[in-house]
């Protein structure tokens, strides 16, 4: 069964035309400003070789990667093979700058169409994608705010494949608390600075994909005050760049350790050390001192966002090689005769119970891709009315504000929870590593805890964006959730999913305002307590939402579509986003009610039992 080489990566491109061009009318955003020069055929054109690229030269080398790992000699990484000159092939081919601005050399396409790209590059090789992902966000970084000098040495370089890039916080004493970071740099003058410090678990902190690797390192300069407050984002080469652009003397900066991990295995998660010879010699990101956090706050955005693609993608190869497993594997009587040990065996996608891992499966993957499709629209409305309508980009940044902790955390727990159905439809199957779904299960699981832990994400939702603006953001997204109810609860097909819907709804804006009492009211403790829980309550209800509206689309243009033979495949499509709307929506979506009901006891016991009482070891 297993081989080295082979592809096990599958998309359903179908499902991916449907979130753009009909339920997210990608069509009415082409053609015009900024997006001028894409149209329809230039959309499908990038889907089709994206798939295609995937398939034959990043999913081949995904399960090798896995085994092989990464190897760390005489101070250099070395990333498995075949991933030099996939690095190569997917820098020819462009498809990291898609939605670039041309202005950077990129093409400019909608965010949309990016976000699809991205998810099948990570869920035909995640570990791969690490490499080009980080180089293309710490480059966004010194393109937003580094000097004209920085960006003409490094960015380009860095977002067309020629230089790797990372992003340093983490330390060993400052993993979600990087105010704590320990890093120095010591001004010597002319920008520059000399940078000392460790940082782990570095993703693509080196390897021999590129030259050279920029780092982006947060410092504390002497001085400075404690804290977040007091930390300062320097751009740290692996080999010092000229100001020509060619490469000058090596810097100090050492690989440490590679760490052996659960997953991703083919990407380096590097220990490095930064000045262990008082060599290293960095340069403050733009001219501000002290901005290094708001400064990373704008890569962390796009890597969050970018954390729920890969939990997308990876949850969508796992459900679709489920789905194939399940069509095949026969095992046991239909339910109609399951006593009669005579007739014949079925496949196991006729029992029911494997028939509801796969909806679940499916509706959730969906569901996360939407929420992801929705984030990307805004991006792309923003950059549409830009300088034209601040009202409109004022609403479209708020929903993106809103949306990034959701897309994150919501994405990358779920993904998770989609792998582990995964393996349960395969069975004992699932648990070898013959078959590709356990990979996915052990790749996957960093998605909760890099770019922030998802506890991180659901204080960074309670605790900044409902408040954010006087908590326009969110009565925005109320607002909307209940026009859509407003208009389809008379639905004849979803009418009374949609009203569940409508309750729902209710329920997020009671415990945000529940939220805010206990802000007022002096009960913060019970804050913490309530966050994660609380993301959950309000992706469950931006997801069910989300679906109910793809099938409402589903179901027009089934009316539509007369039962020809012809017609099938097409109705089934249609009618599988109909049912993956109605299964979320009465199996997932009273978890929101039931949630605000859970919240409304104020249950304290995490906080009230005695830190010896958890166990008498
Ligand atoms: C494979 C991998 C790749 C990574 N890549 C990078 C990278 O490229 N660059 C980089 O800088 N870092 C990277 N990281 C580090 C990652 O961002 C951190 O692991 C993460 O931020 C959590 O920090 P920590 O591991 O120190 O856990 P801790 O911060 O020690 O957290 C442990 C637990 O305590 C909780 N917790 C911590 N503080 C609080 C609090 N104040 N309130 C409530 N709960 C809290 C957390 O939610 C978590 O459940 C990577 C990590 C891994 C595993």
């Amino acid at each position: 069964m297993s081989t080295q080489a082979q592809n096990r990566y599958k998309a359903d491109l179908r499902e991916m035309r449907f979130l753009l061009f009909e339920q997210f009318r990608l069509g009415e955003l082409l053609g015009q400003a900024p997006f001028d020069s894409w149209g329809p055929d230039e959309v499908n054109m990038v889907l089709d070789t994206a798939y295609k690229f995937v398939c034959e030269v990043l999913g081949p080398l995904s399960q090798g990667a896995d085994r092989q790992g990464c190897r760390f000699e005489n101070g250099q990484v070395f990333a498995p093979t075949g991933f030099k000159e996939a690095w190569d092939a997917i820098y020819e081919a462009q498809f990291k700058t898609i939605a670039t601005d041309p202005a950077h050399g990129g093409q400019g396409a909608p965010h949309m169409l990016q976000v699809i790209t991205e998810e099948m590059i990570t869920g035909a090789n995640t570990s791969f994608s690490m490499y080009p992902g980080l180089a293309y966000g710490a480059a966004e970084v010194i393109g937003a705010f580094g000097t004209a000098a920085q960006k003409d040495k490094y960015m380009h370089g860095m977002m067309f494949g020629k230089f790797g890039g990372t992003m340093c916080l983490t330390e060993p004493q400052a993993g979600s608390d990087v105010g704590s970071s320990r890093t120095t740099a010591k001004k010597l003058g002319d920008g520059k600075y000399l940078i000392q410090g460790t940082k782990i678990f570095i993703s693509a902190g080196d390897h021999d994909l590129t030259e050279n690797v920029i780092h982006l390192v947060l410092a504390r300069i002497d001085g400075a005050p404690p804290g977040t407050k007091g930390l300062s984002l320097f751009i740290v080469p692996k080999i010092r760049v000229n100001d020509d652009g060619s490469l000058g003397e090596r810097n100090d900066v050492n690989v440490g350790a590679i760490e052996h991990k659960m997953g991703i295995n083919g990407s380096a998660t590097c220990v490095l050390n930064f000045g262990e010879s008082e060599g290293c010699i960095g340069e403050l990101v733009g001219a501000a001192e002290n901005m290094g956090m708001s400064q990373m706050f704008h890569l962390m955005n796009g890597a969050r966002i970018s954390v729920g693609v890969q939990g997308v993608g990876v949850a969508s190869f796992a459900y679709l090689n489920a789905l194939e497993y399940a069509k095949d594997r026969k095992q046991g009587p239909p339910m109609t005769s399951w006593k009669d040990p005579t007739v014949p065996r079925v496949a196991i996608i006729e029992h029911a119970d494997v028939r509801r891992m796969l909806l679940e499966m499916k509706s959730k993957v969906e569901g996360i891709r939407a929420l992801v499709m929705k984030l990307a629209n805004h991006q792309d409305q923003v950059r549409c009315f830009r300088g034209k309508d601040d009202e409109k980009t004022a609403y479209h940044q708020g929903q993106i504000d809103l949306l990034v902790p959701l897309v994150k955390a919501y994405g990358s727990d779920q993904a998770f929870r989609v792998c582990e159905l995964a393996i349960q439809t395969y069975g004992g199957a699932g648990y070898i590593k013959d078959y590709p779904v356990e990979q996915a299960a052990r790749d996957v699981k960093v998605f909760s805890i890099y770019e922030g832990t998802n506890h991180i994400q659901a204080m960074d939702l309670v605790g900044r964006k409902l408040g954010q603006h006087g908590g326009k953001n969110l009565q925005a997204f109320i607002g909307d959730i209940a026009s859509f109810v407003a208009a389809n609860e008379k639905h004849p097909v979803i009418g009374a999913a949609v009203k569940d819907l409508g309750a729902a709804q209710e329920a997020v804006a009671g415990v945000a305002m529940r939220l805010l009492m206990w802000f007022q009211m002096g009960k913060i403790a019970l804050v913490p307590l309530a966050a994660n829980r609380f993301l959950e309550m309000m992706s469950e209800t931006a997801v069910s939402w989300l679906l109910l509206d793809g099938a409402r689309i589903a179901i027009e243009k089934l009316n539509a579509l007369p039962a020809t033979d012809e017609n099938a495949k097409e109705r089934a499509f249609y009618e599988g986003k109909k049912y993956a709307a109605l299964f979320y929506a009465k199996n997932v979506l009273p978890n929101v009610k039931k949630s605000a009901e859970v919240l409304a006891v104020e249950d304290t016991s995490p906080l009230d039992i005695p830190t010896d009482g958890f166990a008498t070891v």
